[in-house]
């Protein structure tokens, strides 16, 4: 905890009860360019002379909650074009990543990784390992074990996938932990870019892929048999579940030990969810698979991790022991080291005896 003021909370944030903020978290699956503080923003885009839609924090905060409920994923997307034009300097985006630790450690995570595609920063003027190098002194000026992921965006060509491989590789051991496939998926499949995954994999930097999220459950298990460890969203695993047909997609995910970053709040607002009360995380849970709840785009979604354990214990059937019992499981499936994985088992259980609340 910090001794400044807190910030305002984000518009869908507010019902977060004092239980959901005491859960501690481990954050898997959250996109930088998706989390900015509203104020940092603003400030950024001021700075570069850029117009931002609306001119005050809470102006602004309306807006992209606007565009999160508009029921259109071209809206919410619209966002990323405006954090990724105010983040484009090397001050910009460690002091965006910093932020982002600062806040899920205010937020009760004990352990967390961050996602970005570096090679966004390009056409700005940024290099590649610029932008990778001011991410990590960001996330390494916070007392929070984290590391970085590096997407490809998955709609460009094989070309690009690859010098965002090779980028991620020179960074290995250096900070970054993994390497992931972002960006629209229907029509772009993990396999289409399966070279930049074998280099990958054969270097052997973790991969997690999204997958399912709007396209079938096949391509889950397309990304796991090219090597995905964990799977970013994997949502429509469960059209599988009830399919005797099928089935054998969501046995074979389980069999290979595979981690869903599950999203609900995201899924809702980009249309791969119809609600939380309805969102596949409680059937996919209950049928066995290994899997924990994250935030994707803070920002763009108006939420904390506090408030998705909020939402998911208010509207579906899970239980405060049901998400300490998945932030083992996101520990366990961390790409950061042995260390870091065990000390953030340890903060839950700690965490779970003191609610009195058995994960055994
Ligand atoms: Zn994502």
């Amino acid at each position: 905890m910090t001794d400044s003021p807190a910030p305002p909370l984000p518009l869908n944030a507010l019902a977060a009860s004092p239980l959901a903020r005491r859960l501690p978290k481990v954050l898997l699956h959250e996109h930088l360019d998706g989390g900015l503080r509203v104020a940092t923003l603003l400030e950024l885009l001021q700075q570069r002379g850029i117009a931002p839609p609306a001119h005050s924090v809470a102006a602004l905060q309306a807006w992209f909650d606007g565009n999160a409920h508009a029921g259109s994923l071209v809206k919410y997307l619209e966002g990323f074009a405006l954090t990724v034009a105010a983040m484009a300097s090397p001050d910009a985006l460690e002091r965006v990543a910093f932020e982002a630790a600062e806040d899920a450690l205010a937020d009760g995570a004990v352990l967390a990784e961050f996602r970005i595609a570096p090679l966004l920063f390009e056409p700005h003027g940024v290099a590649p390992d610029a932008a990778v190098q001011a991410l990590l002194a960001g996330l390494a000026r916070s007392a929070l074990p984290s590391g970085l992921i590096v997407c490809a965006m998955r709609h460009l060509p094989v070309s690009e996938t690859l010098r965002a491989a090779h980028l991620a590789l020179r960074w290995q051991g250096r900070g970054v932990i993994a390497f992931d496939l972002a960006g629209g998926e229907f029509g772009h499949p993990p396999g289409e870019h399966a070279q930049a995954l074998t280099l990958v994999r054969e270097a052997g930097l973790p991969m997690t892929l999204h997958a399912g999220e709007a396209d079938a459950a096949e391509r889950v298990v397309e990304a796991v048999r090219l090597g995905a460890r964990r799977i970013g969203h994997g949502v429509h695993l469960v059209d599988a579940l009830g399919d005797p047909a099928r089935r054998a997609l969501v046995d074979e995910v389980i069999a290979a030990g595979v981690h869903l970053e599950v999203c609900p709040t995201s899924n809702v607002h980009t249309g791969a969810a119809r609600s939380i009360a309805t969102h596949p995380i409680t059937a996919l849970w209950r049928a066995g698979v290994s899997l924990s709840y994250h935030t994707d785009n803070r920002l763009m979604s108006c939420i904390t991790h506090s408030s998705e354990a909020q939402a998911l214990l208010d509207q579906t059937s899970l239980s405060a022991d049901d998400l300490l019992a998945m932030a083992v499981q996101a520990a366990r499936h961390s790409f950061l080291s042995t260390r870091a994985r065990h000390d953030a088992e340890a903060a839950i259980r700690g965490a779970a005896g003191r609610e009195g609340i058995s994960l055994d």
